[in-house]
Parts: C-alpha cells; sequence; structure tokens
C-alpha cells in the first residue's frame, strides 16, 4: 500500500492523491493548479501513465480539484470517475466552462505576444479544448451519500456529505491487504457548521489513514454576524459615496450564499435595495442545479423553499447572461452591486469589472473567498499599488475589502473539531491542500492536541503503509 502526494502538497490548488493497494491504482481528485508559480505543473506529463489508473474518487466540483481530468482523459485514462450526482452535474458544467476559458485564454495570448513580438512561458494553444472536456464527461459514474461501492476485489469506496459545497463529499475507502483491513479517510475540502444552505460536515469515529486540508490551518474565521455587519458597512458607505461594489466569487457555492446573505440584510433594511447583478453565465447554471437538488439543503434552507421562498430569486437582481449584458453595466448610474468569476479574479467577467473600478477610490472589491498565492485576487488583497489586468496597468484605488465569513473551508478549530471525533489513534495523518505555513502549523497543532503522527507531505512524496 502506497500513497503518493501529486499534487495540493504544501501548496492550496491542484489536488490529487494516488493511492496505490493490491496493484489497484486509485487517484483521489485531478485537480488543476491555479497559484502562478506552481501553473507550469499543469503542463507537465503526469507522474504514472493515466492509462494505468484503475479509477478516479473526485471528491467535489471545484477546479482545483476537478479541473486536469479532461488532460487525464486525453492521455488516456479510461477508468470510471465515481463522485456524488450534484457534483457530476456542476463539474460538467465546471470542466466545459474552463475549457472555454483555456481556449480563449490562448487565442488572446497568441494575438498578445504577437503584437509585442514575445513568446510566453507556456505554449501558446490551450492546455485542453471543450471536446477534450466533452470526452470525460460519459467517465462519470455517479454515486449517493453513505451508499458503498466495491472498486475491486476487497476495495470498497463511500462518499459522505463534506457540507463545502453542494455535492461535496468526504471519501472512506476500506481494504482488505494481506489479511488486515485498513480504512482511509480523504477529508476533500472540510465544510463548516451552522452555515446557511447546506449540511454540516460529516464526522467519522475511526480510520487508519486520514488526509485532511488545511486551507486555513492557521486562522479562525469570524463569525456570522460580524460578517454581516462589515458587509453592511461597506455596502452603506460604497453606496454613500456613489461607487460600485465589486464582488469576485466562486461562481459555486460562494455567489449563492452571498446572494442568500445580501437578501437577508436587505429584509433586516440594514442596506439599501440595490441593484445587484449575478454576472456569471456560470453562476447562473450553477445555481439551476441548486434549483434541482432540494434533498442536499439543510433544515433551515428547507424551511424556506417550503414558504416557497427562494435566496435565488431576489426582486432586484438580474443575472446576465451575455457579454453585451455584461458591459452594459458599465453605463449605469449610481451603485450596483456586481458578483462576477472567477473568484481569485484568474479570469472570466470579473477582469472587465477590475478594469472599470480598480482604479475609482468610491468604489469597493469585496474579496470573500479564498485567494492562492500567485493570483491577481492574492496581489489586490496584499496591497499591490499597481497590478496588471487584460495586459494593462492600473493603479489600485478602489476600496479593498476582505470578508472571511463567507469561506466553505473551516478554520482550524473546525478542522481539529472534525478530527477530533477520531477515538482510537490513527496510524498516521497525512496534512495537504494548505500553503506550506499553514499545513505545518495545523500539523504541529494537532500533534500538540493529540500526540498523533503526522505528516506534512512535499509535492511527490511517496510513502509506504502497512
Ligand atoms: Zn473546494
Amino acid at each position: 500500500m502506497k500513497l503518493r502526494f501529486l499534487g495540493a502538497a504544501q501548496n492550496v490548488t491542484g489536488s490529487r492523491t494516488l493511492l496505490e493497494v493490491n496493484g489497484v491504482r486509485i487517484l483521489i481528485d485531478c485537480g488543476l493548479y491555479q497559484e502562478r508559480q506552481f501553473r507550469d505543473r499543469n503542463w507537465e506529463p503526469f507522474t504514472v501513465d493515466p492509462s494505468t489508473i484503475d479509477t478516479v474518487l473526485l471528491t467535489h466540483a471545484h477546479l482545483d480539484h476537478c479541473g486536469l481530468l479532461p488532460k487525464l482523459v486525453r492521455e488516456g485514462f479510461r477508468g470510471k470517475i465515481y463522485c456524488t450526482t450534484a457534483t457530476a452535474e456542476i463539474t460538467r458544467i465546471v470542466l466545459l466552462d474552463a475549457a472555454k476559458i483555456q481556449v480563449e485564454d490562448a487565442e488572446f495570448k497568441q494575438k498578445r505576444h504577437k503584437r509585442e513580438k514575445r513568446r510566453g512561458k507556456y505554449p501558446e494553444v490551450p492546455l485542453y479544448t471543450v471536446k477534450d472536456a466533452e470526452e470525460c464527461l460519459p467517465l462519470f459514474a455517479p454515486v449517493r451519500y453513505n451508499e458503498p461501492v466495491t472498486l475491486s476485489d476487497g476495495i470498497e469506496v463511500s462518499f459522505y456529505d463534506a457540507g463545502h459545497i453542494l455535492g461535496s463529499a468526504m471519501i472512506k475507502v476500506s481494504v482488505q491487504s494481506n489479511g488486515e483491513k485498513r480504512l482511509f479517510l480523504f477529508s476533500g475540502d472540510v465544510g463548516r457548521w451552522d452555515k446557511p444552505i447546506l449540511r454540516d460536515p460529516t464526522v467519522f469515529d475511526k480510520a487508519d489513514y486520514i488526509q485532511i486540508e488545511s486551507t486555513y490551518g492557521d486562522r479562525v474565521h469570524e463569525n456570522s454576524e460580524d460578517t454581516k455587519a462589515l458587509l453592511s458597512k461597506v455596502i452603506n458607505a460604497t453606496n454613500k459615496a456613489n461607487g460600485n461594489i465589486i464582488i469576485p466569487s466562486f461562481s459555486v457555492e460562494r455567489s449563492q450564499e452571498i446572494l442568500y446573505c445580501l437578501n437577508e440584510l436587505m429584509i433586516e433594511d440594514r442596506i439599501p435595495q440595490l441593484m445587484l447583478f449575478l454576472d456569471s453565465p456560470m453562476a447562473i447554471r450553477v445555481t439551476e442545479v441548486f434549483k434541482d437538488h432540494p434533498e442536499m439543503f439543510d433544515h433551515e434552507m428547507t424551511n424556506y423553499m417550503n414558504n416557497n421562498k427562494s435566496p435565488f430569486n431576489l426582486p432586484n437582481l438580474m443575472v446576465t447572461r451575455t457579454a453585451n449584458e455584461s458591459k452594459a453595466i458599465n453605463h449605469i448610474g449610481g451603485t450596483v452591486i456586481v458578483i462576477a468569476g472567477s473568484g481569485m479574479c484568474t479570469g472570466g467577467r470579473i477582469k472587465h469589472h477590475l478594469v472599470n473600478n480598480i482604479t475609482r477610490p468610491e468604489s469597493a472589491v469585496l474579496f470573500v473567498g479564498y485567494q492562492a498565492n500567485g493570483t491577481l485576487g492574492r496581489s489586490i488583497v496584499d496591497g499591490a499599488k499597481e497590478v496588471r489586468i487584460l495586459g494593462q496597468k492600473h493603479r489600485v484605488k478602489a476600496n479593498i475589502v476582505r470578508v472571511h465569513g463567507f469561506s466553505g473551508h473551516a478554520d482550524r478549530d473546525e478542522l481539529y473539531r472534525w478530527l477530533s471525533n477520531i477515538k482510537k489513534q490513527p496510524r498516521k495523518v497525512f496534512v495537504v491542500h494548505g500553503e506550506e505555513n499553514s499545513a505545518r502549523q495545523f500539523g504541529d497543532f494537532i500533534r500538540e492536541k493529540t500526540g498523533w503522527d503526522v505528516c506534512v507531505p512535499k509535492y511527490m512524496d511517496e510513502v509506504t503503509l502497512d
């Protein structure tokens, strides 16, 4: 039995872990690297020949977990991709959109580099095309939560609600090796307790080997009342100054949660009834998937829907599907709120809204999600005075605000809460999916609290297990 850490090891994106047991190769997640300093890894050949991988287990539909599947399939993977039904539906939307962006980006770069007579670091072809993305869709094998699936003799997997985004899962792999049973637990991205819309993360009382994420392994989030107070303060001040509120947002989950919160603030009369734009074709499609899966909602959200109310149907909410509708937003006078993707400002319509607002001191840019190192979003929140957007330099004058309360990731104490349900000492805990500092600090925190054997693997590390 062996684990190989092929991504999101001492960094946040590019999740990929290979489990080899009894000659069977199982890949847990096949994510895209989004941090600038690691993006060339997307272009490198896979460490093992994709045709020798038997199965992929996909925790959820975020690009840093599923975004390299089209490349894996194009290069020879032919097995099944197990995930929940909602994950399969959202991943389809996410991958087709990612492929389109890859193609557009490659064309844009080709033109720009030709004009500037220079060559970029990466090949000026798309990482994968829409056709590549389409070819991996038939391999999806949707499963239900809590229903075990037998992969091969002695290997069984089950998916459990992770409470992170719609359809997100923690995965338990149970194996019989040399007559002994071993339980592997892969946390995927761990969600949070008592949040709107989704259920709480599932907890487990035993496992032999645990792989846990650590995105926020070194910090504790503000509470939800503080989040609402901060949000209303920024929105009211920006409205008074006649600026716009721009919210870069992950299309999956964060956009829906922000709508939910803005709806509450308007009902409570804490912010004015401003025009609100959901300017992300993908977020609009994902919102439709939400409406199709009420069985995955928590109690509060189910009540809401049963009373024929939907936080996704605000009276002053406009959804902009076409690029022209999106551009028209810039000509509206007064204050508007725009939610647009991508969440880390690495692509999509948010870039145009930033170009139009980032130099205006009266506007505000609200960051509600994690900003990975090496992304445009991270440079802005880190206080860059000037940033390059769509090939042009822009001075940063807008009010830059970070709101942590919307995070879909458990913080240090919540991660520990999840882990502390394990009653018997596991054989080993692997801390992944966190920047080096965060992963190490969380590793130390677990060791101090429990005395367990904790490992913070590096990229490409291999660990043999018994
Ligand atoms: Zn995620």
